[in-house]
């Protein structure tokens, strides 16, 4: 008997099958072989389309974002985000280092060096706390040059890239007054929390500029897209300019007037998101229901870990389940379990996996990574407890 049968088998009663059961499949229950279609009839499959604006008018209007910009992933959105507020090579970004590797990317693309701060543990994502101590311990305002610098470095700090760690909803509010209050940008990496929800307003719409993923793992997909939020209409503007090539709209001339990005969403892409969006609010509710069933398979079957909020101290006794922290009605994008120890957490991996029940653990941290091994940390120390303990579970829409 394997120590982890049970949970297996509860999945496997969810799932109905004794098949693989993938961790996240996108599910195409609605318009989208229409929508394909009418493209392909149309001829417009590229660069401009019907989807594609759209697509931009309606996660605005979801989102409560005055305007959105439709891009090819949501590693292009974040590295156009980054350099809308200013983040220039030789500077400085603050995040996370709990995170996909995207949100360091990006960082790099503009030639800036990430700052990896540590996480809550009830909301895996950027803790305030540790934000505002380096803020106040490490950097200094620059008068002369009206710069907030990393004392230790001299480099300027031009960003804060908080994320919403698998749709959990981080403290974003305190975050941004706290940015504010040392003038830095927030760019909100929502790739994973389009539907969240933090105090009633959508993830994303606190920073200066906020960004979504519609990758083929995401809560809705295009196959591959992203996009671009903000209240900033002049920020959207500059958006659309640099992901299209920076030209000058001109009846037949090519001007360009900046090295721009061929980073638009082909249309085709687009009527995939447009008929995905229209199915979002149910697969939510399909998602939350599932969050559920598993918070109350884990609380009942795990007898001796009552506890669902987490803390180093009272450490689950074998599994627990992670459920959305105050403030946050998140989209449940992928479940999460935490187990007792890396150890458990290696034993639950091989024993799922090896069974046909696809898991994942949590991301290494950034700064354990090579090309980022040089870079600032503070303790990190909840960044490693989750890192050890941390595992996605199936979450695909049922
Ligand atoms: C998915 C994701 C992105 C963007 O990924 P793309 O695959 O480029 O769309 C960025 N940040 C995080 C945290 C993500 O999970």
């Amino acid at each position: 008997m394997l120590k982890f049968q049970e949970t297996i088998d509860f999945i496997r009663s969810i799932y109905n099958t004794q098949d693989l059961i993938p961790l996240h499949e996108p599910r195409f229950w609605g318009n989208e072989k229409k929508y394909l279609e009418e493209c392909i009839d149309s001829t417009f499959v590229s660069s401009v389309g019907k989807f594609v604006d759209q697509i931009e008018v309606e996660i605005a209007k979801y989102t409560g974002a005055k305007k959105a910009v439709a891009v090819v992933n949501g590693t292009a959105a974040l590295h156009i985000a980054l350099k809308l507020v200013g983040v220039e090579a030789g500077t400085e970004v603050i995040t996370q280092p709990l995170t996909f590797i995207a949100t360091a990317n990006a960082i790099s693309y503009c030639g800036a060096k990430p700052i990896f701060l540590d996480v809550d543990l009830d909301t895996m994502g950027l803790s305030p706390i540790a934000l505002k101590r380096f803020l106040e311990e490490e950097t200094v305002w620059d008068s002369s040059s009206n710069k907030r610098l990393n004392k230790l470095t001299n480099k300027q700090i031009t960003a804060c890239v908080p994320m919403h760690t698998f749709g959990h909803a981080c403290r974003i509010d305190e975050i941004v007054d706290i940015c504010n209050e040392y003038n830095i940008p927030v760019v909100e990496d929502s790739a994973e929390s389009i539907g969240t929800y933090y105090k009633e307003k959508h993830t994303g719409t606190f920073g200066k500029v906020g960004i979504l993923s519609f990758n083929g793992n995401k809560t809705i997909t295009s196959g591959g897209g992203g996009m671009i939020i903000t209240d900033d209409e002049e920020l959207a503007k500059q958006a659309k300019h640099l992901t299209t090539t920076a030209k000058i709209p001109h009846k037949w001339e090519y001007r360009h007037d900046h090295i721009g990005y061929n980073y638009r969403m082909p249309n085709i892409n687009a009527a995939l998101a447009c008929a995905q969006l229209e199915q979002l609010d149910s697969f939510i509710e399909k998602k939350r229901a599932l969050a559920k069933k598993y918070s109350d398979f884990f609380l009942t079957s795990t007898s001796s870990s009552t506890s669902t909020s987490i803390s180093t101290s009272i450490s689950p006794s074998t599994l627990s389940f992670f459920v959305e922290p105050k403030n946050s009605i998140s989209n449940y994008w992928l479940n999460v379990v935490i187990l007792k120890n890396r150890e458990e957490r290696d034993l639950f991996l091989k024993e799922t996996n090896e069974n046909g029940v696809m898991t994942r653990p949590i991301w290494t941290l950034m700064n354990k990574l090579e090309m980022f091994r040089d870079c600032y940390t503070d303790t990190l120390e909840n960044a490693e407890w989750l890192e050890d303990r941390v595992v996605n579970i199936s979450s695909s829409v049922i």
